[in-house]
């Protein structure tokens, strides 16, 4: 099994990922937006078993718009979100692609909250786009 490691922009935070994603999700809402500050977020969604950390993390928590709780995992020290956990997917463990920095990672198979995405955002890989999140 491959493995990778993601980590925040200071490198205070790793997480070590066995395999591959089970799915990549691109994500549009303004909550994401801000809080990446870029114009759009992308997760790889790994099975929990799959993901590991013996790192200081903070936890920033907010209600999703189906009413279930996000967790969002960033660093103390330079507060780059690394990972997150959805109370919608508990199976699976959220994990910022940008955090991995690797180009072989597998591209996204959706794109969700298009109804906030920026107009000249365009993606050149087949996506299935949703106006709003999946459930
Ligand atoms: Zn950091
Ligand atoms: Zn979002």
């Amino acid at each position: 099994m491959s493995g990778r490691r993601a980590r925040c922009a200071c490198g205070e935070l790793q997480v070590d990922l066995v395999g591959e994603p089970d799915v990549v999700v691109i994500c549009h809402c303004l909550e994401c937006q801000r809080r990446t500050g870029s114009v759009f977020g992308v997760g790889a969604y790994f099975p929990r078993s799959a993901v590991t950390s013996s790192s200081p993390y903070r936890t920033y928590s907010r209600p999703g718009s189906s009413g279930h709780a996000l967790h969002f995992h960033f660093c103390e020290r330079c507060g780059s979100t690394v990972f997150w956990e959805l109370e919608l997917r508990p199976q699976h463990i959220g994990v910022a692609v940008g955090a991995i920095g690797d180009l072989g990672m597998s591209p996204p198979a959706r794109s969700v909250w298009e109804a906030t995405r920026h107009p000249w955002v365009e993606f050149s890989c087949e996506l299935g786009r949703h106006p709003r999140q999946v459930t």
